[in-house]
């Protein structure tokens, strides 16, 4: 048996449920191997030890009357530092919120807490969740656990690397443009986004509010579903949230069997592409078509597009969702300003990073009268023929396979020009723009020992099938079963 902070949720509801140990000793087991390991990590922003324990002795006790909850009830669960928990620090990995607390609960987090998950830590991100690597958090960088030289992926490498080393059981993150499908597959775990309007984004930190979506890290697909489970669903406190039933995704998993008719895009394999990620997901094709899948390839010919069309929609909206951090009512206050102007000027200056700033100002730009139509507009068109694309190709196959990052984990520092990092994203933010549910699946490891993630991306609100699809994968694959050596 594997030390508890390396077993997943299904194996935990299971020891917990037969009392082999409690939610206290697995919390414990948690902030003991956090302790450990968080120097070389640094995936948190902050932790509440005696928070976290208080919350697994109300667990203990509710199972030993007989009521405990599910397979969620005293699992710890880390979460990314842009979900709002009542008395929490909320940071969003930036100097502008370092000193805030939350005055409230997320949606997302009331479910997790009705649920009976044991809240544990705000994981670290790049800067309002902007970048893909976690190294613009205002804070500190983190060391991806394969190899702590290396970055995690971004902008939810907190999220990541805190379950990939061991120092929570599955974690939240949120994915604007691939931020928890690409560091899922640079720390070598289950990452899924699912579905725009399926979890509610009220108490979610706004980047750009069209393409966010909170989704799970989890150390298996079926762990993945169990979150999700407990996440999804019609929230009348956000608008976009959509009036759609949630299934049982973790029952589903078991009543859906392939064959599938699964559609190759021929633009996502182009030039850039690693060539050992390359040939992991070949092999991951080979074996699909071994299981009896039909593999077609498909074309989605308006793929070079999506990085100018994401970046344009992502920042205008993103200059938009950050004007409220004028050091007003609640966030970083500039000390010596002259007048009101002045402190505007003063405390978004001194509040935010280099990446945010360039955001704010290439959205006000491309937003700004005389330039509206030949940006944003345009791009909003875009956008309509990005996601045709792939409900076109959705008529022959029922999901996509692609590589999720075009390379593995690189060195921290390594990348210095901002469009290096944008260009990451290119197997990501398609599916942003189109709405769609994407999951990242370890798909093995590169010859140096770093981990690789395949992305399977399902059609609107078909989590269930999605997730079934990714499972058949891992079942045949003891990718998920490697824990990095710290
Ligand atoms: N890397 C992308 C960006 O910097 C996506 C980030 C995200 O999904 N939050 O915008």
């Amino acid at each position: 048996m594997s030390e508890l902070y390396f077993q997943s949720i299904a194996e935990h509801a299971a020891g917990l449920a037969a009392k082999k140990y409690s939610a206290v000793d697995l919390t414990k087991a948690v902030i003991a191997r956090t302790k450990a390991v968080e120097g070389r990590v640094q995936a948190f922003n902050s932790f509440d030890e005696a928070d976290a324990l208080a919350q697994a002795a109300e667990s203990d006790a509710r199972r030993a009357a007989g009521q405990a909850r599910g397979a969620l009830d005293g699992i710890p669960i880390g979460l990314k530092d842009v979900i709002a928990v009542t008395g929490q620090p909320l940071t969003a990995s930036s100097k502008m919120l370092a000193n805030f607390v939350s005055p409230y609960d997320g949606t997302v987090t009331v479910k997790l807490k009705q649920a009976g998950a044991v809240l544990w830590g705000r994981l670290n991100c790049d800067e309002f969740a902007m970048g893909s690597s976690t190294e613009n958090s205002a804070f500190h960088p983190t060391g991806n656990p394969w190899d702590p030289t290396r970055v995690p992926g971004g902008s939810s490498g907190g999220s990541a690397a805190a379950l990939a080393a061991g120092e929570a059981t599955a974690t939240l993150g949120s994915d604007t443009g691939g931020s928890i499908r690409q560091p899922a597959a640079f720390c070598g775990v289950v990452g899924l986004k699912p579905t725009y309007g399926l979890v509610s984004r009220y108490g979610l930190i706004a980047f750009a509010s069209s393409l966010d979506q909170i989704g799970p890290f989890a150390r298996t697909v079926e762990d993945a579903a169990i979150v999700l489970g407990a996440i999804a669903g019609h929230d009348p406190l956000d608008s976009t949230s959509f009036k759609a039933d949630v299934p049982d995704y973790r029952a589903e998993l078991g009543a859906r069997q392939g064959p599938w008719r699964l559609g190759i895009p021929k633009e996502y394999f182009g030039a850039g592409l690693d060539p050992e990620i390359g040939a992991a997901v070949e092999k991951a094709i080979a074996f699909y078509r071994a299981q009896g899948c039909e593999i077609k390839e498909v074309s989605l010919p308006h793929t070079q597009y999506c990085l100018d069309t994401y970046y344009i929609i992502a920042t205008a909206e993103a200059s938009s969702n950050l004007a409220r951090y004028d050091g007003i009512r609640y966030g970083h206050r500039a000390k010596n300003a002259k007048d009101v102007v002045d402190l505007y000027f003063q405390s978004r200056a001194e509040g935010f990073g280099a990446e945010v700033k360039r955001r704010i100002i290439l959205g006000t730009y491309v937003l700004s009268s005389g330039y509206y139509d030949a940006y944003y507009l345009r791009a909003q068109k875009v956008r309509t023929l990005i996601r045709q694309d792939f409900l076109n190709a959705y008529r022959d196959v029922d999901a996509l396979l692609t590589p999720t990052s075009p390379i593995p984990a690189f060195k921290i520092g390594e990348k210095t020009d901002p469009l290096a990092l944008y260009l990451c994203d290119i197997y990501t933010i398609g599916v942003n723009l189109a709405g769609l549910p994407g999951i990242s699946v370890p798909c093995g490891f590169t010859k140096s020992g770093l981990p690789i993630g395949m992305q399977l991306i399902g059609q609107p609100f078909n989590e269930a099938g999605l997730l079934a699809i990714a499972q058949a994968y891992e079942k045949a694959h003891e990718w998920s079963a490697r824990h990095p050596n710290l």
